[in-house]
C-alpha cells in the first residue's frame, strides 16, 4: 500500500511557479513514482510547451483539466459539528486500517452529494483504489476499495454513524437512529452494487487520459 494522505491542489503552477488566477484553467497530472504518487498542477502555458506529451512519461497514471477558484475563507466558527467530509479527512490522516471500510462509505456518501468525484482508479496488489477529487478545493483523496461484504455493511454503517455523532474518538455506540445513519443507509445501497462487483449506472468508469476532462 502506497502511503498517501491528502494531496492538496497547488495555488501556483508547479513548473513555472506563476500563481493561478481565479477561474484559470489548469491541468492536473498524476504519476506513480514507485513508492509515492506525485500530483502536478500545471498552467495552460506549461502544459502546451512542456507537458502535453506527459502521457508518454514513465509512471503516468492520469490527467485532467480543472478551473482554479480562490479558496473560500476559513469558516468563522471553529467549533463545528462533525460532517461526513471533516470526518473523512480526519480518518484519512489517522490512516487506521480498522477504519478502511468507514472511509470508503464516507467517500461514497460524499460522491452522492456531488462533493467528491472519482478521477482515477488504480490497481495496487490486486486492490482497487479510487482517487477522488474534492469538487470545491481540488484536494485528492486516495480511497482503497475495502471489498465490503454485504453481511458487514450494517456494522460499518453503525460505525460511521457513531463516528459522525461523537467524532473520531471511540465511544459507546448509541441505539438511536439518526438522520446521518439514514443517509448512510441510502449511500450504502450503491455500495452494495460496488461490493458485489456488478455494474451500476453511477459506478465510476476507469479514467483514461482522453476522457479525463
Ligand atoms: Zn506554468
Amino acid at each position: 500500500m502506497i502511503e498517501w494522505n491528502i494531496q492538496s491542489r497547488a495555488h501556483a503552477c508547479q513548473a513555472c511557479r506563476k500563481p493561478f488566477a481565479n477561474k484559470e484553467l489548469f491541468h492536473t497530472l498524476l504519476f506513480d513514482h514507485k513508492h509515492t504518487y506525485e500530483r502536478l498542477d500545471i498552467c495552460e502555458n506549461c502544459w502546451t510547451t512542456q507537458y502535453s506529451q506527459a502521457t508518454d512519461r514513465k509512471g503516468f497514471i492520469s490527467c485532467w483539466q480543472s478551473v482554479y477558484t480562490v479558496p473560500p475563507a476559513a469558516p468563522p466558527d471553529p467549533i463545528q459539528k462533525e460532517t461526513a467530509e471533516s470526518l473523512l479527512r480526519k480518518l484519512i490522516e489517522q490512516n487506521d486500517p480498522g477504519h478502511a471500510a468507514a472511509r470508503f462509505i464516507l467517500a461514497v456518501m460524499l460522491e452522492r452529494k456531488r462533493l467528491l468525484k472519482v478521477k482515477a482508479q488504480l490497481l495496487e496488489n490486486q486492490q482497487r483504489i479510487f482517487v477522488y477529487e474534492h469538487v470545491g478545493t481540488g484536494d485528492l483523496f486516495q480511497i482503497p476499495d475495502p471489498n465490503l461484504k454485504l453481511d458487514k455493511l450494517e456494522e460499518v454503517q453503525r460505525e460511521v454513524g457513531r463516528l459522525l455523532e461523537h467524532g473520531a474518538h471511540p465511544t459507546e455506540p448509541t441505539a438511536s437512529r439518526t438522520d446521518a445513519q439514514k443517509e448512510i443507509t441510502s449511500a450504502t445501497a450503491e455500495t452494495e452494487n460496488k461490493a458485489d462487483g456488478s455494474q451500476s449506472a453511477e459506478e465510476p468508469n476507469p479514467v483514461t487520459p482522453s476522457s479525463a476532462i
